[in-house]
C-alpha cells in the first residue's frame, strides 16, 4: 500500500529545490499557494501583504476577477493558434493597445526581453531601409544602469557584472551613456545610430527618476538626430506611476513602446513592441515570429488588461496613493530611511545600511507579514499591486516604521 499523500511544508519545500532547481534566484523564505487581490498565502495558511506585485507584473491584483473571468472564457474556447493561422481574439488587442498608446501597430510577444530583442531588431532594420545607414553599422545608445532583459543581447549593453560575468562573447552594436544625462547622449548619437534605448524610470536600478525634462530632452534629441525614441515601459508602464505610460509624465510619444509584466494580467506572460506605422512597417511574412506570441488566450487577458486601464481607475488610484506613500516615506525620513524616490505606487528606498542590507530589511518584513525585494545594497523597491487600499498601504507603511525602529 502507497502511503498517503502528504503536503510538504514550506520548509521541506524550499529544501526540495535545492538540488534540482538553478540557483539563479535567492528567494525570500516563503513559500506561496494561494493569493487574491493584494494578500497572498503560504503554505501554512499565513497571510501576507504583497508589496512587490510580481515586479509590477500583478498591477490588477492576484486574480484580478475581470482578468480571470475572460481568460476562463477564452480557455473554455481556444487557446493557441499559432500565427500560421488568425484567431478572432487578435484583432481586438492590437486595436486596443494602439489606441491606449496613441501609436500605430503592435508586434505582440510574450516576455519583456523578447520585446527588447524585438525592438532591437526591429530598429536595426529601419536604420537600414529608411533611415539609410550603411550594412552592418547601426549604432543603439542605451544607459548605464539599465534593465531590459536577460537574453545574451540584452546583457551585451547592461553595467550590471552579475548580469554579464561569463556570459560573453557579447553583440556588438551598442553605446552605453550614462542616465539623466542629455549632453553625453548628444555626443554618443551620430549617423549610424538607429535608436535611443532608455528606460523612462529605471526600476531594477531602484526607481530612479531622471529629471523633469529629460524624456522630453530625449524625444527632441532623436527626433532631431533622424533616429528612433524606445521607450521600455515594461515595468513602468500601465498605471504604476499614476499614469498610463511613465512618458505621459512630461507628455512625450516616444516612436516604439515597449511593454509586458502587467499587460499579461498576471495571468499570462504577454509583452509587445508598439510604434508607428513606418517602423513596425519593415517587418515582411518570415522575418521575426513566436510561436505563442499574440495567442488567443493571451490576446484575450491582454484587451482585458487594456479595457481596465481604459476607465483611467487605476492610474487614479495609483496617483492619489502615491501621495499617501510619498508622504509616509518622507515622515521617515531620518528615522533609518536615508533617501527614497517615488513615483505613483512606485518607489526605491535606500535605508540605513547600519539598519540592515536591503536582503535584510526585507526578511523583516516578511517576518511583519509585507513582502518586498531589495535592489542593490541597502535598497527596497515597494510596488503593491495598485488595487491596494490606503489602509493597507499605512500598515505596510507602519510595518516599515517597525522596523527601521527596531
Ligand atoms: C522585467 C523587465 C524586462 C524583462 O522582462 P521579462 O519578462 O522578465 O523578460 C525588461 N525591461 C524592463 C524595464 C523590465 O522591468
Amino acid at each position: 500500500m502507497t502511503a498517503p499523500a502528504r503536503t510538504r511544508s514550506s520548509a521541506e519545500l524550499i529544501q526540495a529545490e535545492e538540488p534540482v532547481l538553478a540557483h539563479n534566484y535567492h528567494p525570500l523564505p516563503v513559500v506561496v499557494s494561494r493569493a487574491e487581490g493584494t494578500w497572498v498565502e503560504d503554505v501554512e495558511g499565513r497571510r501576507y501583504l504583497d508589496m512587490l506585485a510580481g515586479y509590477s507584473a500583478l498591477n490588477f491584483g492576484h486574480r484580478n476577477p475581470v482578468l480571470i473571468e475572460a481568460a476562463h472564457r477564452q480557455l473554455d474556447r481556444l487557446t493557441l493558434t499559432s500565427r500560421a493561422f488568425h484567431n478572432d481574439q487578435l484583432a481586438e488587442f492590437a486595436e486596443s493597445l494602439a489606441e491606449l498608446t496613441g501609436l500605430d501597430m503592435v508586434l505582440p510577444m510574450n516576455t519583456g526581453a523578447e520585446a527588447v530583442e524585438s525592438a532591437v531588431k526591429v530598429a536595426r532594420k529601419w536604420a537600414y531601409e529608411v533611415k539609410g545607414v550603411p550594412a552592418g553599422r547601426a549604432t543603439i545608445v542605451v544607459a548605464a544602469g539599465n534593465f531590459h532583459g536577460r537574453t545574451t543581447t540584452i546583457v551585451s549593453f547592461s553595467t550590471d557584472e552579475t548580469a554579464r560575468a561569463g556570459f560573453g562573447p557579447f553583440t556588438p552594436g551598442f553605446r552605453i551613456v550614462p542616465y539623466n544625462d542629455l549632453a553625453a547622449l548628444q555626443a554618443a548619437v551620430d549617423e549610424t545610430t538607429a535608436a535611443v534605448l532608455i528606460e523612462p524610470i529605471q526600476g531594477e536600478a531602484g526607481v530612479v527618476i531622471p529629471d523633469e525634462g529629460y524624456l522630453t530632452g530625449v524625444r527632441e534629441l532623436t527626433r532631431r538626430a533622424g533616429c528612433l525614441f524606445i521607450a521600455d515601459e515594461i515595468q513602468s508602464g500601465l498605471g504604476r506611476t499614476g499614469r498610463t505610460l511613465a512618458v505621459e509624465h512630461e507628455g512625450v510619444l516616444p516612436d516604439v513602446l515597449l511593454l509586458g509584466k502587467a499587460l499579461g494580467g498576471g495571468i499570462v506572460p504577454v509583452s509587445a513592441v508598439v510604434a508607428r506605422r513606418e517602423v513596425l512597417g519593415v517587418l515582411r511574412p518570415g522575418e521575426h515570429g513566436s510561436t505563442f506570441g499574440g495567442n488567443p488566450l493571451a490576446a484575450a487577458v491582454g484587451s482585458a488588461v487594456v479595457g481596465l486601464l481604459k476607465t483611467g481607475d487605476f492610474q487614479l488610484r495609483a496617483a492619489e496613493l502615491g501621495v499617501v506613500l510619498r508622504d509616509g516615506l518622507t515622515a521617515l525620513v531620518g528615522k533609518g530611511v536615508v533617501g527614497f524616490r517615488s513615483r505613483g505606487l512606485w518607489a526605491g528606498v535606500d535605508v540605513d545600511p547600519v539598519i540592515g542590507t536591503g536582503r535584510e530589511i526585507s526578511e523583516r518584513l516578511m517576518a511583519e507579514g509585507i513582502l518586498v525585494k531589495d535592489t542593490h545594497g541597502s535598497t527596497i523597491r515597494l510596488a503593491p499591486p495598485l488595487t491596494i487600499t490606503e489602509e493597507e498601504l499605512r500598515s505596510a507603511l507602519g510595518a516599515l516604521e517597525k522596523v527601521l525602529a527596531a
